[in-house]
C-alpha cells in the first residue's frame, strides 16, 4: 500500500507528544509518522516540539554497502548501548523507497531483537517527503525521539549513493561501514566517502583480507585522502564483527569522537548546519512549489511565450517570476 494514500485520523498533538515524553512508543511512531510522511498537521507537529528545550541527543549516522552489515551491526550497537543505560532511537532511511512505515526495509527481523525493550524506538522512513526530503524530515523524527527522552539516535541509511551520504553525513557523528574486499581505501576514496566519515568500520573482520582493508584505509588517511584541514578531526579505522555482537572498538570510536566534538565546540557546529540545511530544504520546497503554481497555464507560460518571442530577455522573465513568488 502507497504510504501517502493511508488516510490518518486527525492527532491531538498535544496529548501525543505528552504520551512520547511518558515514553508511550505507539504515540512516538504516530508523530514520527507525520513527520514522515509530511501529514497534515506536520507544522503543528513541529510547532510543539520547539518547547524551547535545546536539542541533547547525539545523533549517529550510519551508512555503507547493502549486505555489509549495517543492520546487524545496528543491532549490536543498540545492545551495547542499553547495557550502557542509553535509551536508544533507530531511524531506518531510504531514500531511494517511496515507501515509508518499515515494513519493506529489510531490518525489522533483526531489530525484532529489541522489540521487547521500552528503551529502544525503532522506526523507518523514506524519501517521499515531499516537504524538503530527508534533509528536513530526519532532524524531525530525531527531535520526537527526544523529546521521547532518547539519548542516541542511530540513524541509518540503506547505502552509499549521494544522498544516504548526505543524509549520515549530517548526524553529529558518522560512521561508513565497509567490509573486507568490498570497498577498499582507493575506492572508499573516490566516493567520498573519507571525507563524510568520523569513524570507519571494516566490519566482518573475520574475514581475510580485513587487516589489508584497514592498512589501505589508514594509508589514504594519511596521504590526506580524507580532505581535512590539520587540526581537524581525523577518521578512525575500527574493525568489527556484528555478526558476533564485537563492536567494541567502534563504541570506543564513537566516544573518542563526541568527546573530541564537544571540546572543540564542533558538536554545535554540526547542529545548527544541521538546521540550517533543514531550514533550507523546507524554504526551497516551498518556493518550488509557489513556483509550480505560476507553471502551466500561469505566469511563468506567459514569459516564456514573450522569451520564446524575442520581445522579454530570460533574466528579465526570471525577475518577474520570483517578484510574483514574493508578493
Ligand atoms: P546490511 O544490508 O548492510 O544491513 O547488512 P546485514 O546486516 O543485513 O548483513 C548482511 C549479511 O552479512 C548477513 O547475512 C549478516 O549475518 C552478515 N554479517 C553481518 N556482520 C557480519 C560479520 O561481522 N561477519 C560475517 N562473517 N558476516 C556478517
Amino acid at each position: 500500500m502507497p504510504g501517502g494514500a493511508r488516510q490518518r485520523r486527525r492527532l491531538d498533538v498535544g496529548a501525543e507528544l505528552d504520551a512520547a515524553r511518558q515514553g508511550s512508543h505507539r504515540a512516538v511512531a504516530r508523530l514520527v509518522s507525520v513527520v514522515a510522511d509530511g501529514g497534515p498537521q506536520l507544522r503543528e507537529v513541529a510547532r510543539a516540539l520547539a518547547d524551547g528545550t535545546p536539542a541533547t541527543a547525539w545523533v549517529l549516522g550510519l551508512t555503507g554497502p547493502p549486505g555489509v552489515g549495517k543492520s546487524t551491526t545496528v543491532s549490536a550497537l543498540v545492545t551495547a548501548l542499553r547495557a550502557q543505560g542509553s535509551r536508544v532511537g533507530v531511524l531506518a532511511v531510504d531514500p531511494s523507497s517511496p515507501f515509508s512505515g518499515g515494513a519493506l526495509l529489510g531490518d525489522r527481523v533483526r531489530m525484532g531483537a529489541h522489540a521487547l525493550d521500552d528503551g529502544v524506538y525503532v522506526r523507518s522512513m523514506a524519501s517521499r517527503g515531499h516537504l524538503g526530503g530527508l534533509a528536513a524530515t530526519t532532524p524531525q523524527a530525531v527531535r520526537v525521539l527526544e523529546a521521547a527522552g532518547v539519548d542516541v539516535v542511530v540513524v541509518e541509511t540503506v547505502g552509499v549513493g549521494q544522498s544516504e551520504v548526505e543524509v549520515a553525513g549530517l548526524a553529529d557523528t558518522t560512521v561508513v561501514l565497509l567490509a573486507p574486499g568490498m570497498g577498499d581505501g582507493v575506492q572508499a576514496a573516490k566516493a567520498g566517502i573519507l571525507e563524510v566519515a568520523d569513524v570507519l568500520a571494516v566490519n566482518k573482520a573475520d574475514r581475510d583480507g580485513a587487516d589489508a582493508t584497514v592498512r589501505e584505509l589508514r594509508q589514504s588517511i594519511a596521504l590526506g585522502a580524507d580532505g581535512r584541514a590539520p587540526g581537524d578531526w581525523r577518521p578512525s579505522v575500527v574493525r568489527t564483527v556484528a555478526a558476533r555482537g564485537e563492536v567494541d572498538e567502534l563504541l570506543e570510536a564513537l566516544q573518542q569522537h563526541r568527546e573530541w566534538s564537544t571540546a572543540h565546540g564542533r558538536a554545535d557546529v554540526v547542529r545548527r548546519r544541521r538546521a540550517a540545511v533543514e531550514v533550507r530544504a523546507l524554504a526551497l520546497a516551498d518556493l518550488g512549489r509557489r513556483f509550480g503554481e505560476l507553471g502551466s497555464g500561469g505566469l511563468l507560460d506567459d514569459v516564456a511565450g514573450q522569451v520564446a518571442g524575442g520581445t522579454l530577455d530570460p533574466f528579465g522573465a526570471a525577475d518577474r517570476l520570483v517578484a510574483a513568488v514574493e508578493g
